[in-house]
């Protein structure tokens, strides 16, 4: 953890039993005991050790299970800020989640298929595979205009209970925005470059993208990316 590991004295003797600094942060971050490092016993280091200390009271990471056998480090929550968002593949951290506007099934996306030759209206399904996202998406339409589908995302867990589900086929689709309501986090100001991590994501992964609109906690973020570091 970051900031534990700036708070420690920083010669990397080893003395804790860990190689460097860094190592016994982590350790620390999880563990709880700050009684391996020497020098934090000494006079000079007490007020570092009382603010590590005081710290860790509201910024512990636990395990959490997030499948079968898989295992996350997941911090808990802050009292002292925001509750962190996560990202579960990448584990970055997000400025806000971002869920569905009320009384709709998820955040609404606007895709751009690069294949255009299949006809799309209200109603229909599009399977399709999102630039930059290794996960196939089925996505059901809400309007169609101008070559941009704008969707909410319908599945494939819902519908692949369903066998006599119809669908369309659009390929690879640029997702250029996505509008719906912060669930967790700050509220961002227009023209803001932001992390979020959409509530509906199958992976949990941090995105990013600009605001261009927002009323409260309903926003627009266009210019979706999913490289995010
Ligand atoms: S003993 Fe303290 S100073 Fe030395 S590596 Fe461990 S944490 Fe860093």
């Amino acid at each position: 953890m970051a900031e534990i590991s700036e708070m420690l004295p920083g010669y990397n003797c080893g003395e804790c039993g860990h190689k460097q600094c860094r190592d016994y942060a982590d350790f620390v971050s999880r563990d709880g005991d700050v009684s391996k490092c020497p020098y934090l016993e000494q006079e000079r280091f007490a007020d570092t050790k009382a603010e590590i200390v005081e710290f860790l009271s509201t910024h512990r990471v636990v395990e959490e299970k997030i499948g079968k056998d898989k295992v996350e480090d997941i911090p808990l929550q802050c009292k002292g800020c925001e509750e962190s968002i996560i990202g579960v593949i990448d584990r970055r951290r997000a400025d806000f989640s971002l869920g569905p506007i009320p009384g709709e099934p998820s955040c609404r996306e606007d895709l751009f298929p690069f294949g255009r030759s299949i006809d799309i209206g209200p109603g229909d399904v599009l399977r399709y595979r999102p630039l930059g996202c290794p996960v196939i998406h089925f996505a059901r339409v809400m309007k169609y205009s101008k070559g941009i589908a704008t969707v909410h995302l319908a599945g494939p867990r819902h519908l692949l209970g369903d066998k006599n589900f119809q669908y369309k086929d659009v390929g690879i689709c640029m997702v250029t925005s996505f509008e719906g309501f912060i669930q967790k986090g700050r509220v961002p100001d227009v023209g803001e470059t932001v992390k979020f991590l959409p509530s509906h994501c199958m992976m949990q992964k941090v995105h990013s993208g600009v605001i261009v609109h927002s009323e409260g906690k309903r926003l627009r973020i266009e210019g979706i990316d999913l490289k995010v570091w």
